[in-house]
This record gives C-alpha cells, sequence and structure tokens, in this order.
C-alpha cells in the first residue's frame, strides 16, 4: 500500500484505539495504576487531528511512522508514551526512504522498533509488558514477509494477541504491575494488549478494503 492508503489505514487504527479506551483502563485498573487506555486514547486522539490535517505530508512510509511515534510520545505521557513513541519513531527511522507498505516493510519496522524498546525500557520477553506481543508480531513478521499484507497480517495479529495472552501467566518485572506480584497472574498486561490491538485493527483494515 502506499503512503495515502497507509494514511487511512492508520486513521482507522487510532479511530478503533479511542474506542478502545475502556477495555484497557479495566485492564490498568488490575495489573497497574488505571491510566493506560487514558494514555492511548490521547495519543491515539491527537494522531487521528494529526492525520486529518492537510499540513502533514510526510516524505515517504518512514517519516510517516516516525511522525507519528513522536506524536504518540509527546502526547501520551507515561511508560507507555515513550515505549508506543519509541516503537514507531524508531521502526519508522529505520525504512526511511521506503514507498510502500508492505509486510516486508512492517517486519523491518517492528524488529527494529522492538530493539529500540529493548534500549529504552530493557524489558524482554516474559517480562509481562508490550514486549511480549511486539515479539511475537515481529518473529511472526519475519517469517512471512513473503506474502502480501492481506494474507500475512491475519497471522501477525494473531501471533501477537497470542504474545499478548501469555502474559496472563508472567509475574511483572516493570511498573506498577511488579507490586502485584502473584496476585497479576491470571490478568493481561494492558500495553501487551494495546500493542496486539494495534495490528489487529491494522488487519480488520486491510481486510475490508
Ligand atoms: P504507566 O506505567 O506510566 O502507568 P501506562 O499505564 O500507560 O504507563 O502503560 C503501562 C504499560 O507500559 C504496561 O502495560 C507495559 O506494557 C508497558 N511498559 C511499562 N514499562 C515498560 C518497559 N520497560 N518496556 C516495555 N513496555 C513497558
Ligand atoms: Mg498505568
Amino acid at each position: 500500500m502506499n503512503l495515502s492508503q497507509l494514511r487511512k489505514m492508520m486513521l482507522f487504527v487510532a479511530e478503533k484505539m479511542v474506542e478502545s479506551e475502556p477495555t484497557l483502563t479495566a485492564l490498568d485498573q488490575i495489573v497497574g495504576d488505571g491510566d493506560h487506555g487514558i494514555g492511548m486514547k490521547r495519543g491515539f486522539a491527537t494522531l487521528i487531528v494529526l492525520l486529518q490535517d492537510d499540513q502533514f505530508k510526510p516524505n515517504d512510509i518512514g517519516d510517516f511512522f516516525n511522525q507519528v511515534g513522536t506524536k504518540l510520545m509527546t502526547s501520551m505521557g507515561g511508560a507507555s508514551g515513550a515505549i508506543f513513541g519509541t516503537l514507531f519513531r524508531a521502526g519508522g527511522k529505520s525504512i526511511t526512504g521506503e514507498a510502500e507498505f508492505n509486510t516486508s516493510t512492517l517486519a523491518i519496522l517492528l524488529n527494529q522498533g522492538w530493539q529500540a524498546v529493548y534500549q529504552r525500557g530493557n524489558a524482554k520477553p516474559g517480562d509481562k509488558t508490550m514486549v511480549d506481543a511486539l515479539a511475537a508480531a515481529a518473529t511472526s513478521a519475519n517469517e512471512l514477509c513473503q506474502l502480501p499484507l492481506k494474507e500475512a497480517l491475519p497471522k501477525i495479529a494473531q501471533s501477537a494477541m497470542e504474545g499478548a495472552e501469555q502474559t496472563k501467566q508472567m509475574i511483572a518485572v516493570f511498573g506498577r504491575a511488579k507490586n502485584l506480584g502473584e496476585r497479576a497472574i491470571g490478568h493481561m498486561d494492558p500495553g501487551a494488549v494495546s500493542m496486539a490491538y494495534i495490528l489487529k485493527y491494522m488487519n480488520e483494515y486491510i481486510q475490508m478494503s
């Protein structure tokens, strides 16, 4: 897909993320401090404004995601503002100059974004964070990068959701959830669910278009 199609897809994703606020809030009320849904809603609502602004003219796919990441980072706040901002900024920079968003550019974005998130926050798979969904998606995207997005994204999104589901069994090492210890077992990490949702909504858009 080209830049203008990508922009429409991310507008759809942003609208869906805003709608997901109650689910994300409910999860963070169990394992965190309850603000994750509000932070995501604020970030993606700001993104909707950016994506509808005629003055927003990114140079290419990489620049698009880089600017999306900057917007999220500066509007969301909290741990997740830095984390999701870093994912899209670093992921975007790694595909600078690309004109086409396809499975291969998505795979690079997810993998380079994952590395940057690790450098920023030190979370490894198994630590009960969004990295559990991101790492699963990045690995799956690498395996499927020859396929068109329409065929690959259902599987990538599913891998991310499985990664999020697996956080139920984990004890958190970061944020407020770590104070809960074993009491967080049985509950998904809200950031992991957000990560899985972003890919789920990308997939929903791709299947409609
Ligand atoms: P805060 O922790 O500041 O309240 P949020 O509630 O918005 O921020 O986001 C919490 C989410 O951020 C967690 O569910 C987790 O997925 C993610 N997160 C927290 N710390 C890290 C980290 N070091 N690396 C990756 N993700 C993290
Ligand atoms: Mg929180």
